[in-house]
């Protein structure tokens, strides 16, 4: 592992850093708190400073201190590394974004910061009026607008006035700060500023909106500089994060003014995409989030292309996407201020599932009186939603109801569908992994108790190396004699309990499966426990099995006991598989192939009842 990030987490305290965002109780030899990423009243989230880890009981988050602070803050691993150092004072190598580049960025933010200072003592001056009163006829009042900072840019050249003594002109004008016409001039006049904000609440760009209704353009928005390009942040998710992770969803709206509007009225969990369409970037950045999106935007020709395209880029990230029904608004700024908090609420309570609006929107592009629009209707139906549709329970529940609507036979429906082979890959969205979200999903609420117990059997080990003496092992020693005896004892431990020769593909859970691996591959490098990348599915499970205490007299016999009966759970799976292949056999009259799968049941049917052999080939005493 890479020696910075080694000396990160052997330094990084685990209470410590949990302590600063959730109050900790000592428990034994674990602590106990309130669960920060999910609501609950009795503690169930645990910190174990013996493993340096977290587990929460209630919602199964867990792993070590850069995990915690990605969750708890919605930050990326990279992000997570810098705050850690920041916290332990360890200096950030220069590849990792500290040194110099810092402190570049770190002056750049510095001015912006001084710009958005200057804007908000316009607004609340004299020169600002014009300002205020517009807001106040937008019905925003000056706790919201303080919150979010807004700011007025006056007529003239002040700011690029003001400016010029803290950096040279070029330079302000990369950073969108000034404009270089006429010796320095202002970029924003007359004009509402809405700074746009990075995720830590630091001003990174501008948007202005003009007051005079003949200045063009209407917005006016900063270009992309060194700390901020279009299309990759989302404008108050600063604000939203917490709320978001509270409420497990994110609203996301298309303006700023939407977007201020949603949390004045109690929706602090609002974002605004600032653009006719959300980007790829924007989307991956909501899943770092949230797992469910409400889409709100306008009611439009250009909204509901926008919405369809949203739809497009955020489902293959695994989110959850509900469009809301605004019946008769253009947009969530003007329900709200026609109707109020409570109309929203409905709004988004009465939701169209993704899915439903996309069938219905292109349902109603054609006309299915004539034959050729139906066709056409019916086909892009197959491919822009049932192709793409994860599950067969799904896919055929839109089948049944084309069926339906269209008259064409379902099996018609079907051949149709196979035509079109391969969903196209999707723009934009990056994907996780190999393993879809869902199916991780799946997999953590159906953990199988067997392979469960085994994997904990063998995390527990660390005890029992103990006993035999390996902890008197310095880690640190490399030299081969302490190497090879450290190996050899380990070895010897885990052998014994048949770690090496547990087959990978045995074990149906793919989160069980993929800490099977870890904990074999860290066996056969003698780096003995196993770690985890924090996106790791099997990290939580890990961690919880570390905490978990285990009871049990003879950890071998016991590791012995699981493996035989996860064995006669794989023969009797052969048994089924092998069931229905005879009956489809048995149909064709007697066969050769039929007499050998007869002879392979009996075999297995045998070995079934003498109680099968483990799977290091060790039968049951
Ligand atoms: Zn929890």
């Amino acid at each position: 592992m890479d020696d910075f990030l080694q000396k990160l987490k052997e330094q990084a305290d685990i209470v410590e850093v949990v302590a600063g965002y959730v109050a900790l109780r000592r428990t034994g030899k674990n602590y106990v708190g309130l669960c920060p990423f999910h609501q609950e009243k009795t503690p169930s989230f645990t910190v174990s400073p013996e493993n340096n880890i977290f587990y929460c009981f209630g919602c199964q988050a867990g792993g070590d201190a850069l995990t915690f602070l990605m969750k708890v803050e919605s930050i990326t691993f990279p992000e997570s590394v810098a705050l850690l150092a920041e916290k332990l004072g360890l200096p950030l190598p220069e590849r990792l974004g500290g040194g110099e580049r810092k402190e570049r960025k770190e002056f750049f933010w510095a001015l912006y910061e001084e710009a958005t200072a200057f804007y908000e003592r316009m607004l609340e001056a004299p020169e600002g009026k014009a300002a205020r009163d517009y807001l106040a006829r937008r019905g925003l009042d000056a706790p919201t607008w303080r919150r979010f900072r807004l700011g007025f840019a006056p007529e003239g050249n002040r700011l690029a006035t003001q400016l010029s003594a803290q950096a040279p002109l070029p330079q302000l004008a990369q950073l969108g700060l000034a404009s270089e016409r006429g010796g320095g001039s202002d970029l924003f006049r007359n004009r509402l500023i809405f700074p746009i904000m990075d995720l830590r609440g630091r001003p990174i760009a501008f948007g202005g909106r003009a007051l005079d209704e003949q200045s063009q353009p209407k917005y006016l928005n900063s270009g992309a500089t060194a700390l901020f390009e279009k299309g990759r942040s989302l404008y108050a998710l600063h604000l939203a994060r917490r709320t978001a992770t509270e409420r497990r969803a994110l609203v996301v709206v298309e303006g700023y003014m939407d977007a201020i509007s949603a949390h004045q009225h109690g929706f602090a969990n609002t974002v605004a995409s600032l653009g006719t369409s959300l980007t790829g970037d924007q989307a991956h950045l909501l899943s770092r989030f949230t797992q469910r999106v409400y889409l709100a935007y306008d009611i439009d020709a250009a909204g509901i292309n926008a919405t369809l395209r949203a739809l497009d880029l955020l489902r293959p990230q695994g989110i959850e996407v509900r469009v809301a029904s605004m019946a008769g608004y253009k947009d969530p700024d003007s329900l709200l201020r026609a109707q109020g908090a409570e109309a929203f609420s409905r709004a988004l309570i009465d939701y169209l599932p993704g899915e439903e609006f996309i069938y219905r929107q292109i349902a109603q592009r054609h006309n299915w009186q004539v034959e050729e629009e139906k066709a056409r209707a019916i086909r892009e139906i197959l491919a822009q939603l049932i192709a793409r549709l994860p599950s067969a329970l799904e896919k055929e529940k839109f089948l049944k109801r084309l069926a339906v609507e269209s008259g064409w036979g379902e099996e018609v429906l079907v051949n149709e569908l196979n035509r079109l082979g391969a969903p196209p890959p999707t723009r934009g969205g990056r994907r996780r992994g190999a393993v879809s979200l869902e199916d991780l999903r799946r997999a953590e609420r159906t953990l199988p108790v067997l392979e469960v117990r085994l994997l904990h059997l063998i995390l527990k080990q660390p005890t029992l190396l103990a006993e035999s003496g390996l902890d008197s092992l310095r880690q640190d020693d490399n030299s081969p004699q302490q190497d090879s005896s450290r190996q050899g004892v380990l070895a010897s431990v885990l052998e014994e309990l048949g770690l090496p020769k547990m087959p990978l593909e045995d074990f149906q859970n793919p989160i069980c499966r993929s800490l099977l691996a870890a904990c074999q591959e860290a066996f056969h490098e003698g780096s003995w426990p196993p770690t985890f990348s924090p996106e790791d599915p099997a990290a939580p499970l890990a961690a919880r099995l570390l905490i978990e205490p285990l009871n049990v007299a003879d950890i071998h016999q016991e590791a012995r006991l699981c493996l035989e009966r996860l064995n006669l759970e794989k023969i009797s799976r052969q048994l089924h598989r092998l069931k229905d292949e005879i009956s489809i056999l048995e149909k064709s009259g007697p066969s050769e192939p039929l007499r050998l799968k007869l002879q392979q049941y009996q075999d297995l049917c045998r070995l079934k009842e003498k109680g099968a052999p483990t799977m290091d080939g060790r039968n049951r005493a």
